[in-house]
């Protein structure tokens, strides 16, 4: 089913849950052990990050060095295939344009399409470690934007095509069910870091919307106000697709640092003070960011978000603890 349709016909918030794929060496049991407690609370589907390859540079017996592409993680096509073969779930892979081409995306398309996986979170990716800015592999995609018209523009594989054609021929008009994949984006409260200006920022994401997708996922944020406030923004420029936002409990002291240096965010002073407050005191630092991202989840259902996305991030506790108070 797709995601549109999951949202159309919602007519109660729910959750929606991303993982990050495991590092190599985890076993598929391992990780389908991992998401267990989530399927307690029957979600509609799961959203399964992309990385983009690295490289790193060793030396070579004769002092020189050599390039060598360094793959750490299992394929988020390859998580999402475990994932459906042991739950009876939707899976949504995200897709990003850093590090490979359009033909190689086309041929990813394709995969997801044999696997019956009709939804895909379309997003540009970062810059690899060590590069300043962002650079488009050749033959590859500069903006989530091209992403989004290429994936509107796939033609399935042979499979797909046929089998179209004689659904098309059965019912001799074309709709949007031609669109194959459904398409959600990302969007940033408080502004991409590369955006000039929160304006120019939601015009870029207005050219996603306008390219074919279906919904936005919002970046993590810690003030409700902020996501109201960028909602009546893209409403304002005609942005009319769902926005879910996205939430990630603070777990750790270190992340007060470490998340708006990632993420470009800020984090409420309220929020710091009763941390710093607890000092070393790990599980009080855990309890304070998980009630926090209650009471964030709480206030955006009362507002009548059409669902909450978590940033899991490999962590199920905490995630637990705030689905269990709030669906
Ligand atoms: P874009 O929409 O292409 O925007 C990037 C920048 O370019 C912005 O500053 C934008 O304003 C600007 N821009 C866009 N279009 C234009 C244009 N036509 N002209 C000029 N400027 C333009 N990263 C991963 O590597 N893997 C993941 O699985 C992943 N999942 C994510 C999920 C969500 C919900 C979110 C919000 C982010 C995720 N990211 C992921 C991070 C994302 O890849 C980065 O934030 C990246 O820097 C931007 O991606 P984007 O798709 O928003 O890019």
């Amino acid at each position: 089913m797709k995601i549109s349709d999951i949202l159309a016909g919602s007519t109660k918030a729910y959750p929606s849950l991303e993982i990050v794929p495991p590092l190599r060496g985890m076993t598929k049991n391992e990780l389908l052990e991992s998401i267990a407690p989530f399927m307690e609370f029957s979600p509609k589907y799961i959203n399964v990050t992309s990385h983009r390859d690295e490289f790193e540079f060793r030396a070579d017996a004769d002092g020189s060095f050599s390039r060598h592409l360094v793959r750490n993680r299992i394929s988020e096509t390859t998580v999402c295939a475990a994932i459906m073969s042991r739950y009876d779930i939707e899976t949504v892979p995200h897709i990003i344009c850093a590090g490979t081409t359009a033909e190689e995306i086309e041929s990813k398309l394709d995969n997801l399409e044999f696997l019956g996986i009709n939804n895909i979170v379309a997003l540009r990716g970062d810059s690899m470690t060590g590069e300043k800015r962002f650079t488009p592999t050749p033959g590859g995609y500069r903006y989530a934007s091209e992403l989004v018209e290429g994936i509107r523009n796939y033609q399935g594989s042979a499979s797909y095509q046929r089998r179209r054609k004689v659904e098309k021929d059965a019912s001799a008009q074309s709709t949007t069910e031609d669109r194959y994949f459904c398409i959600g984006v990302g969007g940033y409260p408080e502004k991409h870091f590369e955006a000039a200006n929160i304006e120019t920022d939601i015009a870029n994401l207005k050219k996603k919307i306008d390219a074919g997708a279906d919904y936005v996922i919002t970046q993590m944020f810690f003030d409700n106000k902020v996501y109201y406030d960028f909602v009546q923004r893209c409403r304002q420029v005609g942005i009319t697709v769902p926005i879910i936002p996205g939430l990630k409990p603070i777990s750790t002291a270190r992340q007060v640092n470490m998340l708006p240096e990632s993420f470009s965010l800020d984090i409420p002073l309220e929020l710091t003070s009763e941390i710093a407050k607890a000092g070393e005191d790990k599980d009080a630092v855990y309890n304070i960011g998980t009630e926090w991202c209650i009471s964030q989840c709480r206030d955006l259902i009362a507002h009548g978000v059409p669902a909450v996305h978590f940033y899991t991030m490999g962590r199920s506790n905490n995630i637990v603890s705030i689905l269990k108070e709030c669906f």
